[in-house]
């Protein structure tokens, strides 16, 4: 029996276990993944505080390093569902059942992609979710970043180191991403291509072009490239929560209250898929409130 599983272990989970073994609570991290979370895709990270500007892996291995030396256990399992048993819950993954009296659901938000045609033929084959990883692919090559938040523009930045061109496409003229990076971009050598909305991908064995469509005049061009990064965006991983009986909300973000308590009693949850920010130092603190919550609820329990 443990006193708190905690699903996910980015940035959120961690610090979440972090407090959680702090409180000497017999507390379980299990992630599908490598720990890190979305860490592990960012380029650089320059706000949180204390770190000044850091590499997104850097701060991963900080983080997962600090967990390990307090004592959390991480497992690499993928949770498959969430149930309660009597006034405790059964978090099961493919390779075991485990009893909890509390849960943190911190399990984050995937890429979106943006369901177009040769979007799933091109995925790995010229279509990307992370530049990080993948622009290593196309050194000399034409690339494309597509969205206009801070993703795609950093994707977009840190592309240029690599690429022979790089093109921005964006749907409208204006950018979402903040106004230090769209300076920073201002000065970089990124062909912006605005206005224009992606609507096929196109190629044989890997993928070669693009087809754009004006916006307002509705008219197509084909813009032809070697890669394409993806940055439209997330959505949260919320459907075992949601199976469990937590409240979401119009976006399938989780519904917590500013103790990070959902609707469930013993069910907490916290980092990017509670919406908000989606900023490291938010998860983080969120990751925090919850355990310290658990932490109060099981102790309750047992009074
Ligand atoms: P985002 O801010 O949601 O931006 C997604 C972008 O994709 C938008 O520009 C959107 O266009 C565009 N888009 C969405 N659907 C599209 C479609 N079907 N076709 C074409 N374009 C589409 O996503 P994000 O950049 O991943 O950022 C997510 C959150 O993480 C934000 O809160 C951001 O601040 C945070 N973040 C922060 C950092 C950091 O270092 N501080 C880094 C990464 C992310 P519209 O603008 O027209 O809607």
């Amino acid at each position: 029996m443990h006193d708190v599983v905690i699903i996910g272990g980015g940035p959120a989970g961690l610090t979440a276990g972090i407090f959680a073994v702090k409180r000497k609570l017999n507390a379980l991290v299990l992630e599908a993944g490598e720990p890190g979370g979305q860490l592990l895709y960012a380029f650089w990270i320059e706000n949180y505080p204390g770190f000044g500007k850091i590499e997104g892996k850097e701060l991963a291995k900080r983080f997962v390093g600090h967990a390990s030396d307090a004592g959390v256990q991480i497992k690499k399992e993928e949770v498959h569902s969430i149930e309660k048993r009597g006034g405790n819950f059964v978090v099961k993954t493919s390779d075991a059942e485990y009893e909890a009296k509390s849960v943190v659901i911190a399990s984050g938000a995937k890429c979106r992609n943006l369901g177009i045609c040769g979007e799933n033929e091109y995925m790995g084959k010229g279509i990307s979710f992370s530049a990080n990883c993948d622009v290593q692919n196309f050194k000399g090559r034409k690339v494309a970043v597509i969205g206009g938040g801070d993703s795609a523009l950093k994707a977009a930045i840190f592309c240029t180191q690599f690429a022979s061109e790089v093109y921005l496409i964006h749907r409208r003229n204006e950018f979402r991403a903040e106004e230090s990076l769209q300076a920073e971009l201002k000065k970089s050598n990124v062909r912006l291509v605005l206005n224009m909305a992606p609507k096929e991908f196109k190629g044989d064995a890997s993928l070669e072009s693009i087809l754009l469509e004006d916006v307002n005049s509705k008219q197509t061009t084909e813009l032809q490239v070697d890669g394409v990064f993806v940055y439209v965006g997330n959505t949260p991983t919320s459907s075992l929560a949601s199976k469990l009986g937590v409240e979401l909300d119009e976006k399938c973000f989780i519904k917590v209250d500013s103790m990070q308590r959902t609707n469930v009693p013993g069910v907490f949850a916290a980092g990017d898929i509670t919406g908000g920010i989606l900023q490291v130092i938010a998860a983080c603190g969120e990751g925090a409130v919850a355990a310290v919550k658990a932490y109060e609820y099981v102790k309750l329990q047992k009074a």
